[in-house]
């Protein structure tokens, strides 16, 4: 009778310490996580358990992904909002402002510790990459996504969506930079990129990922070397506008329409994705020296998805006062840009961002 008592006590004790030893262990009991949800195939779901490809996106509501998931109170006392409905082809720059200010409000309260935010893959790269560079908080906040709707055979949106709350419930995973958690890894959202249009393992970092989750714990090897978040000189709460920002994807034989149409249509800067080391094909150095002068930057950077673009290198980017986008990919610089050019439109002070970030 002693004995069993004592062994009840033994494992009740058991249960409470590791209840609050485990890194998810804050101060209060399980940490509080929002889950914001914009949308995307983790809330999509098809006519069909067989249809991974032919689905409505975004027609699951947050509410419904929580109820589904009922392993997530064990780590966290989750609760959902639902902000847009959209694919994520369908994000631009007032969204990118909603959301970023809508989850800095969040993250300022005492009864948030983390946020987790759904998101279609098309474009989270982008939304990560703002996030990580306006959001004035040390707080966890983890974007997540999916490959397969919700109605899939293998679907993986569940076990992202599961994955993604134990990181951001973490408290390792403060003070790292916004994070992006799908398929059992952790990534910068600096540097990851949706690399393959299928594969459930397409987010991928140029470095490798930040860190691993496992179903015992979550597992950070590395640190991102480039400012974010509290480091960052951008602050989504004094942003009220982002300027226009446009791409160009070059090709042997591409010609300056596209960016003559650019210029005409007002755009403040053209990210040139250039082939190999954001190479200027002859027939377009005029167009684009002369659309400088007309005040409208021009920023070379490289379609091939790695490498750094060496400044007056492949061009004599000092003499024509062009900028060069380093290391990032040319969706990643024009979101930067567009920061870049609320503070300074000087070509130094651009070219020291870029170089920065
Ligand atoms: N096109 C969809 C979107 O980005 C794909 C997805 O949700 O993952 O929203």
């Amino acid at each position: 009778m002693r004995y069993s008592l004592l062994k009840t006590l033994t494992c009740l004790l058991l249960a409470v310490c590791t209840g609050f030893c485990t890194s998810l262990g804050h101060a209060a009991g399980k940490p509080k996580i929002v889950i914001v949800a914009t949308g995307g195939t983790i809330a999509g779901a098809s006519i069909s358990s067989v249809q991974s490809a032919a689905y409505k996106s975004a027609a699951v509501p947050v509410d419904r992904l929580i109820a589904a998931l009922p392993e997530m109170a064990n780590v966290a006392e989750v609760r959902g909002e639902q902000l847009f409905q959209v694919p994520s082809e369908n994000f631009n720059a007032p969204r990118l402002l909603q959301l970023g200010k809508y989850i800095s409000d969040l993250l300022r309260r005492d009864d948030v510790h983390g946020v987790v935010i759904t998101h279609g893959v098309d474009t989270l790269e982008e939304t990560a990459f703002f996030l990580n560079l306006t959001l004035r908080s040390g707080k966890p906040v983890v974007l997540v996504g999916a490959m397969r709707p919700t109605s899939a055979l293998s679907a993986d949106g569940a076990a992202n969506l599961y994955n993604a709350v134990r990181v951001a419930a973490n408290r390792e995973s403060a003070n790292k930079g916004v994070l992006v958690v799908m398929n059992d890894e952790i990534h910068s959202a600096r540097d990851v990129s949706m690399r393959d249009a299928g594969k459930l393992e397409t987010m991928q970092s140029l470095y490798g990922p930040l860190g691993l989750v496992t179903d015992e714990n979550v597992y950070f090897y590395r640190q991102l070397a480039r400012p974010h978040t509290l480091s960052s000189e951008f602050d989504i709460d004094t942003l009220v506008s982002l300027p226009r920002v446009d791409i160009v994807y070059s090709y042997g034989g591409v010609t300056p329409t596209a960016y003559d149409a650019l210029a005409e249509a007002g755009t403040r800067a053209i990210i040139h994705a250039g082939t190999g080391n954001g190479s200027v094909p002859e027939q377009l150095i005029s167009t684009l020296f002369s659309l400088r002068q007309q005040g409208i930057q021009i920023v070379r950077a490289s379609r091939t998805g790695a490498g750094i673009v060496t400044r007056d290198g492949e061009q004599p980017d000092s003499r024509f006062d062009w900028l060069v986008a380093a290391d990032l990919s040319p969706q990643k610089a024009r979101i930067l840009m567009q920061l870049a050019l609320t503070r300074t439109n000087d070509t130094a002070a651009l070219q020291d961002i870029l170089w920065k970030y």
